[in-house]
């Protein structure tokens, strides 16, 4: 199959959290399987070219219109392992992606507009024989209305990494990409006519809808957890099949980790996991000036601050930790300042705490450490798509304490028998359910350390490659292909 990839991220060139990886991860098992991989994605000025191999200009200076204004594109190819990348650059005079940062501008969505028109431009003047046209959220959704105006009939799926993005805008930002009547009408919101939305009008327009898991997939049908689009989404439910995301192992490997001081096969006899893990938080505690009581768990996170994450669970868990006589360990940086100012005070207030580190970077290397060093790693999110701290932390060996949501629920069990429980669950929107579970699996760390062991042990030996759900896509992709 020929599988075009439309997407804002594409780890390890360009990401934000998770999207960046689930496009790297699917798209290298996909090429694995003999499929050819186009990705299409923007050029920001900050992508590490080095890490490109053969980048060479593919098209200069094709045409995209933006009302009546003509502006000119660059588009360049190069090849990241088997998979064949394509980075627009659009010679725009507002600098659509040369601004050291993917997201969080006001006219974001302008940005990611122009980025879908001038995809389709391309791959029109190219005239690729597509089996697939996969769009990844909102930045990518309007290119499938566009898609339909202006390419033979193509296979269009969509994927929901997270619907509380969806590109809010008016009839003027769509009107500006060409688009019209009945095309422009798909992206109207349902509620409030005067509302239009680029995710909605990809729902419309795509023939396949893949939230990143299942029990998400159910969720966002419902008003809790469908942000305005759940009536939407429910009119388009025969489209929706839910499939879980991977962890890509060449990403997250702490066999062949080069970030770590002690590197571990997460398969290998747990003693000599336990032990790389005690080194690995040697290492940190001696370079930041950690200290706990002696066999001290490590508790904590590595994490987007904002409210779908569960910020003041995580501030709650800070106390309990010190309490249960652990170290709080947190990675996490915030879009929204307020958050993060919030975060900068508690930092400032936990100063000369030994038991508590706040780091309120991103930064990647430091997450890999950090998976390496936890003990137990904490998403007590309101909603999670699928979630792949939870998976990435089990691979390194930190057993997750989670909200029974989303891809959480999907991946983390409890109440389960003991040869399958890798973590531990708790219902509900109150904080002190959350913090029962901290002190429960401090507790069973501490006095039943042969539970603990095989807990983490399940976790350690869970296959979340993306073996199994590349299948899935392919699967889909071929009943897609099969309706055209
Ligand atoms: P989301 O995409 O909602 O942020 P996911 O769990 O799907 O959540 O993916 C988050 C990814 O981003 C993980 O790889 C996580 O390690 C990474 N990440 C989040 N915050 C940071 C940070 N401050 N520094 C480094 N990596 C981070």
């Amino acid at each position: 199959m020929h599988i075009i990839q439309v997407a804002a991220e594409f780890a390890p060139l360009i990401k934000a959290g998770g999207l960046g990886e689930v496009l790297v991860g699917l798209s290298r098992q996909l090429s694995a399987s003999n499929h050819r991989v186009d990705v299409i994605l923007p050029k920001y000025d900050f992508i590490p070219l080095e890490l490109l191999a053969n980048l060479k200009l593919e098209i200069a200076n094709f045409t995209t219109w933006e009302n009546s204004r003509e502006i000119k594109n660059t588009m360049w190819s190069a090849e990241f392992e088997n998979i064949h990348l394509h980075l627009l650059e659009p010679h725009h005079p507002a600098n659509y992606f040369n601004r050291g940062k993917i997201y969080g501008f006001e006219d974001d969505v302008p940005r990611f507009l122009y980025f879908c028109k001038a995809t389709i431009e391309y791959l029109k003047i190219k005239q690729f024989p597509i089996d697939i046209l996969h769009l990844h959220d909102w930045h990518a959704a309007p290119a499938a209305a566009l898609a339909r105006e202006h390419l033979p009939p193509t296979s269009i799926a969509l994927s929901i990494h997270n619907l509380e993005h969806q590109g809010k805008c008016g009839a003027h930002d769509l009107i500006r990409i060409g688009l019209h009547d009945q095309r422009l009408k798909k992206f109207q919101c349902d509620q409030y006519p005067d509302s239009f939305n680029s995710l909605k009008g990809g729902i419309e327009e795509c023939d396949a809808i893949i939230p990143v898991s299942p029990t998400y997939a159910k969720e966002i049908l419902t008003a809790q957890y469908g942000f305005g689009l759940d009536s939407t989404l429910l009119k388009h439910q025969h489209k929706i099949r839910g499939i879980l995301n991977g962890i890509d192992e060449i990403l997250w490997n702490p066999d062949k980790d080069h970030f770590l001081e002690a590197k571990f096969n997460p398969s290998g006899p747990l003693p000599k996991v336990i032990d790389a893990k005690k080194k690995n938080q040697d290492s940190l505690a001696k370079r930041f000036g950690i200290k706990g009581p002696k066999d001290a768990p490590w508790i904590g996170t590595i994490t987007r601050i904002v409210h779908q994450k569960g910020p003041e669970f995580l501030e709650a868990a800070i106390e309990q930790t010190i309490q249960n006589g652990g170290i709080f360990a947190l990675l996490g940086s915030s879009p929204i300042p307020k958050m993060q100012s919030h975060f900068e005070q508690l930092k400032m207030r936990y100063k000369s705490h030994s038991q508590v580190f706040l780091h309120l970077d991103f930064d990647e290397e430091l997450a890999h450490q950090l998976y390496a060093a936890l003990d137990f790693i904490l998403l007590p999110s309101h909603f999670e798509p699928c979630g792949l701290t939870q998976l990435i932390g089990m691979h390194y060996g930190a057993i997750p304490i989670v909200r029974s949501t989303g891809g959480l629920k999907d991946t983390v069990f409890e109440k389960t028998s003991l040869t399958k429980q890798n973590g531990y669950v708790f219902e509900g929107l109150e904080i002190p359910p959350f913090l029962e579970k901290i002190t429960e699996a401090v507790r069973v760390m501490k006095t039943e350390p042969q539970r603990h062991a095989q807990i983490m042990s399940n976790g350690l030996k869970s296959d979340f490659g993306w073996e199994k759900p590349a299948k899935e896509y392919l699967e889909l992709y071929r009943n897609l292909i099969r309706l055209v």
